[in-house]
């Protein structure tokens, strides 16, 4: 069952998401090499927490943090820890709070210092697929079409799609119906209306779309071990368009 949301379900997932999004610009800005990647969570912990908010992803399905951290070829929910931020490394940091209630969900891909023409345009791409994705959404579009417009405009870049791991419904819980592929087929696949809130996030692969599991249990690497990015916002479906309400 995909719900549909209330103006106040609306408006405390507004705040929910902005603070989401100001973290994520907070971490942008203080993110540097030789720092860890647990100081990067510290940081976005007190942040959250200052907020008014609470940090979703601590104890979620015994998650050990408050953002995931993913560096390189690991895709998405890498562990924070002691490794070190070097000059070079691509860095997806995935946020989420809950506010009153309500989730706010983002991720973004930071470059740190010179990390070359093929990790900027892999990021550049990434974060794009997903405006090209939402120019497509409006009451009544299906699910189908937002995936082929986020696939078809990654492959075009001869980019992996990752299949194993998709976006998904959100409100009072993180994780709800319908769950959002970022690949697919124009007029397939649910219809959606004004008033859902979904969180689309794009994970692309610079080589193949295949991915495997660590031993940790959580962190996700591509299988042929060449970079990921990933960008997420969460959106309201509206009747002409979207609101991007972590932007
Ligand atoms: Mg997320
Ligand atoms: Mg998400």
């Amino acid at each position: 069952m995909v719900s549909i949301k209330s103006e106040h379900e609306i408006a405390y997932m507004r705040i929910a998401n902005r603070i989401v999004r100001d973290c994520l610009d907070m971490l942008e800005e203080k993110i540097k090499p030789g720092m860890t990647t647990k100081q990067l969570d510290r940081l976005a912990h007190d942040f959250i927490r200052k907020s008014d908010a609470v940090p979703s992803f601590l104890g979620y399905g015994g998650f050990p943090a408050s953002i995931c951290t993913s560096i390189d070829e690991q895709v998405v929910h890498g562990i924070p820890g002691e490794r070190v931020i070097r000059e070079g490394d691509i860095v997806s940091v995935d946020c989420g709070a809950i506010y009153r209630g309500y989730n706010g969900d983002a991720a973004r891909t930071f470059g740190i210092g010179d990390i070359g023409p093929e990790k900027a345009q892999l990021i550049q791409v990434t974060k794009q697929s997903f405006f090209e994705g939402c120019k497509v959404l409006k009451d009544g579009a299906r699910l189908g079409d937002l995936g082929y417009a986020i696939q078809s405009y990654c492959e075009g870049f001869g980019y992996g799609v990752v299949r194993a791991l998709v976006g998904h419904g959100i409100g009072k819980d993180m994780h709800e119906d319908p769950e959002v592929p970022n690949y697919g087929k124009v007029g397939h696949g649910l219809r959606l209306r004004a008033g859902m809130t979904i969180a689309i996030e794009p994970m692309i692969n610079l080589g193949t779309w295949d991915v495997e599991m660590l031993d940790d249990g959580w962190t996700i690497v591509t299988k042929d071990g060449k970079p990921s990015a990933h960008y997420e916002n969460t959106v309201l479906i509206t009747r002409d368009g979207v609101e991007i309400l972590s932007l």
